[in-house]
C-alpha cells in the first residue's frame, strides 16, 4: 500500500517537472530579438565575394543575413565552393554575383554552383548590371571583359542602385527601409566619388602614371584621369612572365611613375623585378583590388576600401 502511494507521488512529480521544462522551452522562443531577426523577416542572401557581400550587408541592414562565398585572401576569379556554400546556395532567397566575368561568366564557378542546387532564375541578380564593360587582352590576345569595375566609386553607385532594386523586389514590404538605407549609402559613395575627382585632379599631369600588378584598375583610372600600367592582364593568366615584365619595365621607363603599387592579394616578386630593373620603388602600403581588408584591419568595408585606395594612390603619386 505504502509502496503504491510512493510510486504515484513520483509519477506526478515527473509530470510536473516535464511541464516546467516544456514551459521554460516555450518561453525561450518568444524573446523579442529572435522574432525580429529570424524566420520570415530575414532574407537569406548569398554573395560571391567580400566587396559585394559588404555592400549587400550595409544596404540590406536588419533584413539580410549574408553568406559570403569567396573568403578574403582567395581569388574570386576561380573558386571551389565548400559544402557550407552549397547548403547556403540551396537555402538562399536571393543570390548576388558581380558579373562582368568576375566569377568566370556563365560557365564559371558561380553558375556551376547555382545550377547544381537548382536555384530559380528570378532569385539571382548581377550586381554590375548595366555597367559599361571595359576590355583587356588575355594571354592569347583575346579581348575579355575586365571584371574589376567596382574599384571605381562611380560604378559602386550603380551597383548600389542594382542591389536596392533586388532587395525591394525580394521583400517589397520593406521598400521604405531599403530606400532609406540605400540613400545614406549613396550619399557616402557620392562624397567618395567627389574626393577621387578632386584629389586626382590636384596631381600634376606628369605624375599621373599609375602601375600595379594586375590590369584591375582600368575603370577607375579611366574615370578619374590616371594612365594605367600593369604586369599581367588578369590574375588567372600566367603571372610575371619575362614578356610581361619587359612590357611593364617599358611602361615605367616611358612614363616615370613616382612609385609602383602592389595589390594585397598578389605575389610581390614580379613587381620587385620591375623595381630592380627600373630603380623606381614599390610604395610601402599595399593597394586593394579583389577583396576588402580583414575584419578590424584597414579597408574592411567597401567604402573604407575606396577611401583607403584613394589615400594610397594620392600619397604614392605625390610622394
Ligand atoms: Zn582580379
Amino acid at each position: 500500500m505504502k509502496n503504491i502511494k510512493m510510486k504515484s507521488i513520483l509519477k506526478n512529480l515527473t509530470f510536473a517537472l516535464m511541464a516546467i521544462f516544456l514551459v521554460a522551452c516555450g518561453n525561450g522562443t518568444d524573446t523579442p530579438e529572435e522574432s525580429n531577426n529570424d524566420g520570415e523577416d530575414t532574407l537569406h542572401v548569398i554573395s560571391s565575394f567580400s566587396i559585394l557581400s559588404d555592400m549587400v550587408e550595409k544596404i540590406g541592414g536588419d533584413y539580410v543575413q549574408v553568406h559570403n562565398l569567396v573568403p578574403i585572401g582567395t581569388d574570386p576569379h576561380d573558386y571551389e565552393p565548400l559544402p557550407e556554400d552549397i547548403k547556403a546556395a540551396t537555402d538562399a532567397d536571393l543570390l548576388f554575383y558581380n558579373g562582368l566575368n568576375l566569377e568566370g561568366g556563365e560557365k564559371g564557378w558561380f553558375f556551376r554552383l547555382i545550377n547544381s542546387v537548382g536555384q530559380a532564375e528570378e532569385n539571382i541578380f548581377e550586381a554590375s548590371e548595366g555597367v559599361e564593360p571595359m576590355y583587356l587582352a588575355d594571354e592569347e590576345g583575346k579581348q575579355e571583359v575586365n571584371p574589376h569595375a567596382y574599384i571605381s566609386p562611380k560604378v559602386g553607385i550603380q551597383m548600389t542602385e542594382n542591389i536596392r532594386k533586388a532587395l525591394i523586389q525580394a521583400m517589397p514590404e520593406n521598400e521604405e527601409y531599403f530606400e532609406q538605407q540605400a540613400k545614406e549609402y549613396l550619399e557616402h559613395l557620392e562624397k567618395i566619388d567627389a574626393d577621387y575627382t578632386e584629389k586626382i585632379d590636384s596631381i600634376p599631369e606628369e605624375d599621373r602614371a599609375f602601375i600595379a600588378s594586375e590590369q584591375a584598375f582600368q575603370y577607375m583610372t579611366a574615370e578619374y584621369g590616371l594612365k594605367e600600367g600593369y604586369i599581367w592582364a588578369i590574375d588567372t593568366d600566367e603571372n610575371g612572365t619575362p614578356e610581361q615584365i619587359r612590357n611593364a619595365v617599358e611602361f615605367v621607363n616611358e612614363n616615370q611613375p613616382n612609385v609602383l603599387f602592389v595589390e594585397s592579394n598578389v605575389d610581390r616578386r614580379p613587381m620587385q623585378t620591375v623595381s630592380t630593373e627600373t630603380g623606381v620603388e614599390i610604395y610601402e602600403r599595399p593597394i586593394f583590388s579583389d577583396e576588402i581588408g580583414k575584419p578590424g584591419e584597414e579597408g574592411d568595408s567597401y567604402t573604407d576600401f575606396l577611401e583607403y585606395n584613394l589615400d594610397v594612390i594620392f600619397n604614392g603619386l605625390t610622394k
